[in-house]
């Protein structure tokens, strides 16, 4: 995202973006909840589950996290960064609103510091299991692992391919690393869980629903009894995911996969839920948000398309995809080569556009 302190550009960001243009929102009237909640204070959505928000030094100034009654106690989804006043808000909120009652676990969508970032104080805290996909848990261990380390020549070369320059590959040397500095230490044991799983919270039954695309393998949880999906990253009302290729997988099609998960949610959970997502308000409207998700991006793509009648590195089509000027923060320059090769990861896969590199090393996009 555009604002985070410390990037890591091997990492995915947290941060979901508000752009590609035509991405449409729900009326206002889809928001059933007036405000939102006051950090340390709760919303109760329903009985026995508890909307709150923690504050981020971002832009993006606040993720939502959920706690679903489960017996005596609570289980607790999505925590917060790491961060001194997340911690003094978890703490008013275990002693006010959560009754004093104990973290029975702790379910985390996915391994964006702004999600995970707690899970670690918590689960310590209670002595509590933390629940998350496989994928997740692992890809988290591996970039915390990278926190501290020198920036690695296939990341200089996979950000030089893309057009940057030198000053730039420079920042990105200088500020590699930063990833494991918004999160706990994490368990070194976690509970896998899968997609198509049921869990049983308390009362009810919740379905994992994973997608990709924004993050390797994100959890949604479906409670079709009670109507609801915790939707994290994978469906947000008024702002996008962020969608990027990293270093790490240079040829992964990300967008690809986001826009068959976009499709697959709109299967798997029907449109009368209230949709209760990281960032935003909850709201209804599932379906007609998921389209205008994928048509967004359809529309970038079409821009893109026609952009690449000549032959154009990833850093010359942000003006086909973004309605922000990226310039020359480090940051917003990392997040937007990252999707720009998304889109147009997806056209070579899918034979529309070829890639030819240069003798500088730097590749140059066309239409086919
Ligand atoms: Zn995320």
């Amino acid at each position: 995202m555009s604002t985070r302190k410390t990037p890591a550009p091997r990492k995915a960001p947290a941060r979901p973006r508000r752009i590609p243009p035509g991405a449409s929102r729900p009326p206002a009237s889809a928001y059933p909840f007036e405000g939102v909640p006051e950090t340390g204070a709760a919303r109760e959505i329903l009985p026995g589950v508890l909307w709150m928000r923690m504050p981020l030094p971002f832009v993006l100034n606040h993720i939502n996290v959920y706690a679903l009654e489960d017996g005596d106690g609570w289980t607790i989804v999505d925590t917060g960064a790491r961060t001194g006043i997340t911690a003094t808000a978890w703490q008013e909120l275990l002693s006010g609103p959560l009754g004093g009652r104990p973290v029975r676990r702790v379910l985390v969508t996915h391994m964006h510091p702004d999600h995970i970032g707690m899970a670690g104080w918590l689960t310590r805290k209670f002595d509590c299991r933390l629940w998350i996909t496989r994928l997740e848990y692992l890809l988290c261990r591996m970039l915390v692992a990278d926190t501290g380390r020198e920036a690695p020549e296939d990341g200089v070369v996979f950000y030089r391919r893309a057009g940057w320059s030198e000053s730039a590959l420079e920042q990105y040397r200088a500020r590699f690393g930063g990833f494991g500095k918004g999160i706990y230490n994490l368990p070194d044991s976690y509970r896998r869980i899968r997609d198509g799983e049921t869990i049983r919270i308390g009362a009810h039954d919740w379905k994992v629903v994973v997608g990709h695309g924004h993050s390797p393998e994100h959890a949604c949880l479906h409670c079709d009894e009670l109507k609801l999906l915790v939707s994290g990253d994978q469906v947000l009302p008024r702002i996008t995911s962020n969608v990027s290729v990293f270093p790490t997988e240079p040829d992964a099609d990300p967008l690809g996969d986001w826009l068959e998960s976009l499709e697959r949610v709109e299967r798997l959970v029907p449109d009368d839920v209230l949709v209760l997502p990281s960032h935003n308000e909850p709201f209804t409207g599932l379906h007609s948000r998921l389209r205008a998700l994928a048509n967004g991006h359809r529309i970038g793509l079409e821009r893109l398309r026609r952009s690449l009648a000549t032959p154009r590195r990833a850093i010359d089509v942000f003006g086909a995809l973004f309605a922000r000027k990226v310039g020359d923060d480090e940051n917003l320059l990392n997040m937007a080569t990252g999707e720009s090769l998304a889109h147009l990861n997806y056209l070579v896969a899918r034979g529309e556009a070829r890639v030819v590199v240069d003798a500088a090393g730097v590749a140059w996009y066309q239409s086919n």
